[in-house]
C-alpha cells in the first residue's frame, strides 16, 4: 500500500481527487489544506509516494508547499489553475514530476493516468548513454523524477557491458557521437539480442543532419528525439515507448492465454512443452504427459446451461492448478480437454499425483445459482517414449480413449 499526500485548499475539488485515488486498492490517501497541514502529516509520515500540491494555499501563496517538499524528497505533482508559460517554466524549473491543470474534469483524469504510469515506472530499468555529462546527468534526473531505476554510460562501449550485467533494461536513450562505440554501432549490437518488443531504443539526434535520425530508425532505433529537447517532450517520448512495450506485452499475454479458464491455450502450450521436451532430454530429466478430459460434460450443459458448464470448466483448471507445481504447464486444448505436462517428475510419483488428482475432481463441487454440480473426468498418461511432442500427446490421447471405453471417471497409463 502507497501513501499519496493532497495539498489543496479547494475541499470539493481535494475530495474528489482523494476518492478517485483510493477507489485503486494500492493507494491510500491523506489530505491536507493548508502548507501548515502538510508539515504536520509529513513530519508524521516519512515515506510519501507521492505528494500532489496546490501552488496557491492560504498560508503558501507562492508555491512555498512544492520547496518544502522537495527539501523532504516528497515526489511531487504540481496542481495549478494557471496555464501561462512562466508559471509552467518555473514549476518545471524545480524538480518536480509534472504539472496539471486543474480546469476540468479531464485534466483532473490525467491526474490517475499519471499515478498509475509512476507506479509501473518503478518496475522499469532504463540506461542514459551519452559521452556528455552535463546530458547525462539532466536526463537522468528527468528519468528519476518518473520513477524509473536509471543506469548512465558515458560511451557505447559501456553501455554494453552495463547490458550484460542488467538483461531487463527496457530501454534505452542513446547520443550518436561518442567515443568508442558511438550509437549506430550500440544500436546495431544491442539489436542482434534484442528485438524492439524487448527493449526500446530512442536516439537522441542533433537537428543539422536529418539523415542521423532516417538511419538511427532503419537499424533499429524505435524513435528518436532532436537535441535540444524540453524534459516534457522527452518524458512524453519515453512513457510512450514503454507503454508500447506494455501494450505487446498485453497483446502477447492474450495471445497465448484461453479467455475462459486462464490457463494456456494449445499453440502456447507446444511453444513452451517443445523447449522444455528438447531441454528435459539433454538433461536426461524425466517428465509427463496428461489428457484430462470432463467425462459426460454435455449433460452439464444440458442441465445447467452452458454457463453451468462454463462454471465446470473453470473449476477443473482450479484443482487441476492446485494439485501441480507453479512450473509445470495446463493448457487447454479444446472444450472440456486439457493437456497437463509435469516436468522433472519420474513414473511413479506422476501416476500418483493423476490417480490423486482423479479423485479430487470426483469430489469437488461447484456452487451455481444454488444448485451444487459435481462431474469426473478420466485421465490418459503418458510419459517421454515417443519421437516427438505430437507422439507423446497421440499416446497419452489413446490412454484417455480407452480410459472412457472402460467405464470414464479412471486413469489409464500409456504402455
Ligand atoms: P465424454 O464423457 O465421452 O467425454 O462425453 P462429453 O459429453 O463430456 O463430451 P463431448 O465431446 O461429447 O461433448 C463436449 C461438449 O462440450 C460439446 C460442446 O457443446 C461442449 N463445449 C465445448 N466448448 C464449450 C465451452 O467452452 N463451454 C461449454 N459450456 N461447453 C462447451
Ligand atoms: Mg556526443
Ligand atoms: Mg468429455
Amino acid at each position: 500500500m502507497e501513501r499519496i499526500l493532497i495539498v489543496e485548499d479547494n475541499k470539493s475539488l481535494s475530495k474528489i481527487i482523494a476518492k478517485k485515488i483510493s477507489q485503486n486498492e494500492e493507494f491510500d490517501v491523506d489530505v491536507a489544506h493548508s502548507l501548515k497541514e502538510a508539515e504536520i502529516l509529513v513530519a508524521k509520515n516519512k515515506n510519501y509516494f507521492l505528494a500532489l500540491l496546490d501552488l496557491n494555499l492560504p498560508d503558501a501563496p507562492d508555491g512555498e508547499v512544492v520547496d518544502f517538499m522537495i527539501s523532504k524528497k516528497v515526489p511531487s505533482i504540481v496542481l495549478t489553475a494557471n496555464v501561462d508559460s512562466k508559471t509552467r517554466d518555473e514549476i518545471l524549473k524545480k524538480d518536480v514530476i509534472d504539472y496539471v491543470f486543474k480546469g476540468n474534469i479531464d485534466d483532473v483524469n490525467y491526474i490517475f493516468t499519471l499515478i498509475e504510469r509512476l507506479s509501473k515506472n518503478r518496475n522499469y530499468k532504463v540506461m542514459i548513454v551519452d559521452d556528455s555529462m552535463v546530458i547525462r546527468k539532466e536526463v537522468k534526473r528527468t528519468l528519476e523524477s518518473q520513477m524509473f531505476k536509471v543506469l548512465s554510460a558515458a560511451h557505447g562501449e559501456e553501455a554494453l557491458g552495463y547490458l550484460e550485467t542488467n538483461k531487463d533494461v527496457k530501454l534505452i536513450l542513446t547520443d550518436y557521437n561518442m567515443p568508442v562505440v558511438d550509437g549506430f554501432e550500440l544500436t546495431k549490437r544491442v539489436r542482434e539480442d534484442y528485438s524492439k518488443v524487448d527493449l526500446s531504443i530512442i536516439a537522441m539526434t542533433a537537428n543539422d543532419d536529418p539523415m542521423v535520425s532516417a538511419k538511427f530508425l532503419k537499424i533499429g532505433a524505435n524513435d528518436f528525439i532532436n537535441k535540444p529537447f524540453t524534459k516534457e517532450e522527452l518524458v512524453c517520448r519515453v512513457n510512450n515507448a514503454i507503454e508500447s512495450v506494455e501494450y505487446i506485452e498485453m497483446i502477447s499475454d492474450m495471445a497465448n492465454t484461453d479467455f475462459l479458464t486462464g490457463a494456456r491455450n494449445r499453440r502456447s502450450f507446444f511453444k513452451e512443452a517443445e523447449a522444455y521436451v528438447q531441454e528435459a532430454r539433454e538433461r536426461d530429466e524425466p517428465f509427463a504427459i496428461a489428457m484430462i478430459d470432463i467425462d459426460d460434460f454435455k449433460k452439464i450443459n444440458d442441465t445447467y446451461g452452458h454457463d453451468g458448464g462454463d462454471e465446470a470448466i473453470k473449476a477443473l483448471v482450479k484443482v487441476v492448478q492446485d494439485n501441480i507445481k507453479g512450473s509445470d504447464i495446463v493448457a487447454r486444448f479444446g472444450g472440456e480437454e486439457f493437456c497437463v505436462l509435469l516436468k522433472d517428475i519420474d513414473r511413479d510419483s506422476a501416476v500418483e499425483l493423476f490417480v490423486r488428482l482423479r479423485l479430487k475432481i470426483a469430489r469437488n463441487t461447484i456452487e451455481f445459482k444454488g444448485n451444487e454440480i459435481g462431474y469426473t473426468a478420466s485421465i490418459g498418461v503418458a510419459f517421454d517414449s515417443a519421437e516427438s511432442l505430437d507422439d507423446i500427446i497421440d499416446e497419452a490421447d489413446m490412454a484417455l480413449y480407452r480410459a472412457k471405453n472402460s467405464g470414464k471417471n479412471r486413469v489409464e497409463i500409456s504402455e
